[in-house]
């Protein structure tokens, strides 16, 4: 699983203005590497960008963005990513005999057994 280096890089470019943002180009290279190679679509790239972005004060290291990468990869919750129902988390809750539960979220279909 890898997405065009190319797109890759032009999200990781986002970064750029961020304190920590390496000089070196073999060490952007290595991000754009980390993200390229670990990215399991453009989506799931670009959503990685957005949250070092929106919510990290400095640019992220190529093993913060595998890191992250492999959190909202291609186990559950990359599959609720962005899923309404669930908020993301891959789970709702319901309430059973007035007690409330957490059930597995089925507003997105399971994926077919397919790794790798
Ligand atoms: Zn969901």
């Amino acid at each position: 699983m890898s997405i065009p280096r190319e797109y890759a890089k032009s999200q990781l470019m986002r970064l750029a203005g961020k304190p920590g943002w390496p000089r070196e180009i073999e060490a952007i290279r290595e991000l754009v590497s980390s993200l390229e190679i670990h990215a399991t679509d453009e989506k799931h790239a670009k959503s990685c960008v957005d949250s070092f972005s929106f919510y990290s004060d400095r640019c992220p290291t190529a093993a913060d963005i595998a890191s992250e990468l492999f959190t909202t990869g291609p186990g559950l919750l990359n599959r609720h990513a962005g899923c309404l129902a669930c908020n993301g988390m891959g789970y709702v809750h319901v309430e059973i005999k007035g007690y409330s539960c957490a059930a597995p979220c089925k507003a997105r279909p399971e994926p077919d057994e397919e790794v790798g």
